[in-house]
């Protein structure tokens, strides 16, 4: 505690007296003092609310010490955990007979546990296991690479306290420095990194469990976690990862119950909780805020000092006037496009092309490009359209044939004046087609091997090692949905689009 203000709050910090709800605090049922403000560079302002319990809980009111801070924090665990068992029990009770119902449903389908170090998912294992004791249940991890260290530290715990679980860990396909370099950095609306960094590795290590087939993935996700997830449903199909059916067994459980569940059964825990995070997430997460900046870099300054210098000199090279007001009031957080202010991000222009409808022939388009591009790539992106038969003139040009169930249509590519033609068979299929094909050739000039495609397509067909894009022939039932299911046909297009978001050129 004395890390957030610079100062102690209390003189014994392992007592079990002071309770936080969002920024208050509490003791005695009283609030003692909320803490508001604070970011990378400013600690937060200390607003004591009640002075006698502050300098009792401080230690400097001499005296009897009250009851309420005499208790031992043993007895006040035993004391909740007597009150509220009879409703632990039952939510315990429900959500292991639910995730039981939903496997009889789905006996096909490999369950797997998705752990991400958090309070939740901690719960989330502990059920699945008790549900199914016979079994090892895979728990599977995105190792971001940006974790918090306490994270990893929980990580190495939970798999010393649980040795038959098998743990298998994900990891992306491209640095997130790299890639904050290339597209940008990610904000709350481009929020690249949850599919690079955490969908397209779990994608990875779940397709290692399942094959070709789906997974029962059960996780932690609770409605109550924010806005955001209210409408969550306890069984979905609705979500980034597409090999997954995720269950969601605490799905109406209340933080309250969390952390019940946790006083009464103790198993170990990310310490991240004990310095007052709610959520724990990557270090650089562009959805947190003032306060969880504020206490992670309390406790890992020399590692939020070097993101900032990295904000700040990614910005101040896209031209962006004040980059360290920029960075330090969270401004950043809220960029929508690779446009700033008039400022723009690196690359911003890579991903743009034109559509030049040919004035003589009805049936053609002509696509223009902003940069060269490699043939044998466009001949990959072909195939979610139909299949492919290609001649490609070495360093020249290259001519394909498409056809498939959306309809035929030929192609004529000219890398050098950065070209592609692409004529229809019929107006249909041009309609049908003429802006999907668009959003697919944005791949051909914007792909930095994120592995968010990868990650989309239900059959493993995309095989993507950095930028080397391939499509497996034999897996593709082409249903376009790693073309039409991306903004702007690709993540990395979207972080740098200078148009509004949700309308692309
Ligand atoms: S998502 Fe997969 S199966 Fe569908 S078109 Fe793309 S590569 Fe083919
Ligand atoms: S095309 Fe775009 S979204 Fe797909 S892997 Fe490449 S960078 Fe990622």
């Amino acid at each position: 505690m004395q890390g957030l203000v610079g100062e102690p709050l209390m003189a014994r910090p392992a007592d079990l007296v002071l309770w936080r709800s969002g920024r208050d605090y509490f003791a005695a049922g009283r609030k003692v003092f909320r803490l508001s403000g604070g970011n990378y560079a400013e600690p937060p302002r200390l607003q004591v609310l009640d002075e006698d319990l502050m300098q009792r809980l401080r230690g400097r009111r001499k005296g009897r010490r009250p009851n309420w801070l005499r208790r031992d924090p043993e007895e006040t665990r035993a004391l909740l955990g007597d009150a509220n068992i009879v409703r632990l029990v039952r939510l315990e009770e429900e959500a292991i007979s639910f995730l039981q119902d939903v496997r009889r449903e789905h006996a096909d389908l490999p369950p797997v546990v998705s752990w991400s170090g958090g309070k939740d998912s901690t719960v989330a294992s502990v059920l699945a296991q008790r549900a199914f004791p016979d079994e090892r249940i895979p728990h599977v991890f995105a190792d971001t690479t940006i974790e918090l260290p306490s994270t990893y530290e929980f990580m190495r715990e939970f798999r010393r306290e649980n040795p038959a679980v098998p743990f298998l860990i994900g990891m992306p396909a491209r640095d997130f420095f790299e890639l904050c370099r290339e597209i940008g950095p990610p904000s709350r609306i481009q929020r690249w990194c949850c599919t690079t960094h955490k969908a397209a590795p779990l994608t990875d290590v779940m397709r290692a469990v399942a094959g070709d087939s789906q997974v029962l993935a059960v996780t932690g996700l609770r409605r109550h976690e924010s806005a955001g997830r209210q409408s969550y449903d306890r069984v979905s199909n609705r979500h980034k990862i597409s090999i997954q059916l995720q269950v969601n067994p605490l799905v109406d459980w209340h933080d309250f119950d969390i952390w019940l569940w946790h006083l009464v059964h103790r198993p170990a825990m990310n310490e991240a909780y004990r310095w007052g995070l709610d959520r724990v997430g990557c270090m650089y997460c562009p959805s947190g805020g003032g306060w969880s900046d504020h206490l992670i870099s309390s406790i890992y300054p020399a590692k939020i000092a070097a993101w900032r210098d990295l904000l700040v000199e990614l910005f101040s090279a896209s031209g962006v006037g004040d980059a360290e007001s920029y960075v330090d009031s969270g401004q950043w957080r809220g960029r929508s496009t690779g446009n700033i202010g008039g400022a723009y991000l690196a690359g911003t222009r890579a991903y743009e092309i034109d559509t030049v409808p040919c004035q003589d022939d009805p049936y053609s388009v002509t696509y223009e490009l902003t940069a060269n591009f490699d043939l044998r790539v466009l001949s990959e992106l072909l195939k979610p359209f139909g299949t492919v038969h290609r001649q490609i003139e070495p360093g020249f040009c290259g001519d394909f044939e498409v056809t498939g169930k959306w309809g035929a249509f030929s192609v004529h590519a000219v890398p050098r004046w950065r070209k592609v033609r692409v004529t229809f068979d019929r107006p249909a299929t041009r309609r049908r087609l003429m802006g999907t094909i668009r959003l697919q050739l944005r791949k051909l000039q914007a792909c930095v091997g994120c592995g968010a495609c990868a990650a989309l397509c239900q059959r493993g067909a995309i095989v993507s090692v950095g930028r080397n894009y391939r499509i497996r022939e034999d897996q593709c039932t082409h249903c376009l949905e790693c073309v039409r299911g991306l903004k702007a046909g690709c993540r990395a297009a979207h972080s740098l689009n200078v148009r509004r978001v949700g309308q692309h050129a």
